[in-house]
């Protein structure tokens, strides 16, 4: 039997094997999360799930992320 590891949505914090996730890396330097479809990169990963609202909700935060870095 595979052992496939599970990570949590940052979303609905509900803990789902890795392959129904999408990964995101958290770039240090630029401070957004870069997509990371392969699952395979270096760093700080953060991961949602395709549940629901859960991909929506992940990108509103992204957004906001942004808006508030350039807050003046
Ligand atoms: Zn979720």
């Amino acid at each position: 039997m595979k052992h496939v590891a599970s990570r949590m949505c940052v979303i609905c914090r509900k803990r789902r094997p890795k392959t129904e996730l999408a990964r995101y890396v958290l770039a240090e330097r630029e401070g957004e999360p870069a997509p990371d479809a392969g699952q395979t990169l270096p760093g700080r990963g953060v991961y949602h799930c395709f549940d629901g609202a859960c991909g929506a909700a992940f990108a509103r935060r992204l957004a906001g992320k942004k808006a508030k870095g350039r807050s003046v």
